[in-house]
């Protein structure tokens, strides 16, 4: 088990002074508009929001507008299929970064039809694929798991998933060939509307760092005193968000910001410090690899202002 460490840091200044800093890149970088309802979202917004080991909680900027939170449900469905399927579960889905980009199909030609990791988007879909399978309705249990883990109800974004579902062709074709290897059990609209659906979930900067305390806190739910996962497969999900979490840019932010992350191209990323604090940022211009840039440098100037990071 961890120890939790108490901080005294001023996180109220340092946060607003990462407001401050990062207005300059407002307009850098395009928001995603491969999926039409997220085109519509004005790219100069931002917010932080930080929640400590001991229960404290910070924000700045738009810390509590709801945005899309895109791939960052890809660790919320990891960690459920975690709890709920166990270890067959990696059968079919790998722990290595891909280093290709996050809807990229051609590993999954070469490599069978198993994805390289749970946080591209092909390992996303075998995991919503077991969700299916386990769950008579599988969206209502994605839907109150994550509700508990930030202790409010949250919603999906009806128009994001649909928006998503007429357009989400190379989602369609990922699906359909992860099918073609026989290794997705359900039918391929079951899953890619689980997969729509957990994508379009609507929580804001706050809600996610509330919703990620179990990554810091050896497994367990600090706000509603429960324990979501064991301290092992907390710890695994935190070496895969170092590793895939950010996709072809994993390195640079290891390199860059050294916390385990989760990105997702709504321009959310989560980061995590086990036993220290959970942290989310929000900004919806994307860079070349679907991150957030001004999320990006907020986290990179998080780590030069506290000098806190996994390294
Ligand atoms: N819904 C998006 C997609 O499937 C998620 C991608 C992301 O956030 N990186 O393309």
């Amino acid at each position: 088990m961890g120890t939790m460490v108490p901080d005294t840091r001023n996180f109220d200044a340092i946060l607003g002074a990462i407001a401050n800093e990062v207005t300059p890149l407002f307009g850098e970088g395009n928001v995603a508009s491969y999926i039409p309802a997220l085109a519509r979202i004005a790219p100069d917004q931002f917010g932080i929001a930080l929640r400590t080991a001991d229960g404290r909680e910070y924000a700045a900027g738009s810390a509590r507008t709801p945005f899309s939170i895109q791939s960052i449900s890809k660790v919320f469905t990891l960690s459920l299929a975690m709890q709920q399927v166990g270890e067959s579960l990696w059968d079919r889905i790998g722990r290595e970064p891909s280093g290709d980009p996050y809807n990229s199909l051609v590993q999954l030609e070469r490599e069978q039809g198993v994805p390289r990791n749970p946080f591209i988007n092909a390992g996303a879909i075998a995991v919503a694929d077991r969700l299916v399978t386990r769950f008579s309705d599988p969206k209502r249990e994605v839907l109150r798991f994550v509700s508990e883990l930030c202790d409010q109800e949250v919603s999906y974004d009806e128009e994001v998933a649909a928006s998503e579902a007429r357009t989400g062709f190379r989602n369609i074709a990922l699906a359909n060939f992860i099918k073609s290897f026989g290794k997705l059990d359900n039918p391929v609209e079951q899953v890619l509307d689980l997969y729509f659906h957990q994508c379009a979930l609507s929580l804001s900067c706050l809600q996610l760092a509330r919703a990620c305390t179990y990554l810091c806190q050896d497994g367990r739910n600090s706000l509603r005193g429960e324990q979501v996962l064991s301290d092992r497969q907390a710890r695994r999900v935190n070496a895969l968000m170092l590793t895939c979490g950010t996709y072809d840019a994993a390195g640079e932010f290891a390199f860059r910001i050294g916390m385990p992350s989760k990105s997702g191209v709504g321009g959310g990323i989560i980061a995590v410090l086990p036993d220290r604090l959970s942290l989310c940022v929000w900004s919806p211009g994307l860079g070349s690899s679907g991150n957030s840039i001004a999320g990006m440098r907020a986290l990179e100037l998080f780590v030069e202002k506290t000098r806190l990071s996994v390294f």
